[in-house]
């Protein structure tokens, strides 16, 4: 018989999120799960989560919140998991919503140029990395925009 006795809740435990760049808090808040593309593959972080530091590349970032996911493309950076606190400090990170997809698209095509032409040359990683950046801004745009 379960009549009268106190309801006993298990607070199921989250996460506090912070992403931050070098000029803006882009995201402060609770969480379920942050997924992200850290460098030896993409990593969700669930609640309870081992301490935990990596190197992401840029790609997409994903925070679950209530049953909603917010997206952000981030350009590369770090992550840290402790004590159910994920801190994400990116080198640029936009909202789904704020990417200029013209501007990820022109970005793009310059970026393939650049991979085909200067191929042996100093400016090619920089072409590799700036095509990473404008298809992770194009893969997570059209999240918010199908
Ligand atoms: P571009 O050649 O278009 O400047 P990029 O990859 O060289 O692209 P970054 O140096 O990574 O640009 O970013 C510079 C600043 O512009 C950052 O604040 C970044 O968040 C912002 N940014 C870059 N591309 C976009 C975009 N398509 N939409 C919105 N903001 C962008």
């Amino acid at each position: 018989m379960t009549e009268g006795r106190p309801s006993r809740r298990v607070e199921r435990p989250t996460l506090r999120v912070t992403i931050v760049t070098d000029d803006r808090v882009v995201y402060d808040g609770l969480a379920e799960s942050v997924s992200a593309p850290a460098t030896l593959g993409m990593v969700t972080i669930l609640p309870l989560h081992v301490c935990f530091i990596t190197t992401l590349e840029p790609g997409e970032l994903t925070v679950r919140w209530q049953g909603e996911a917010s997206y952000y493309a981030i350009s590369g950076g770090f992550l840290e998991v402790r004590d159910n606190e994920v801190t994400i400090l990116g080198d640029t990170v936009e909202r789904a919503e704020e990417i200029d997809v013209a501007r990820a698209e022109a970005a793009r095509q310059r970026a393939e140029v650049l991979v085909h032409t200067a191929r042996g040359r100093p400016e090619y990683l920089a072409g590799l990395q700036a095509l990473r950046r404008s298809r992770a801004r194009l893969r997570v745009a059209q999240r918010v925009r199908r």
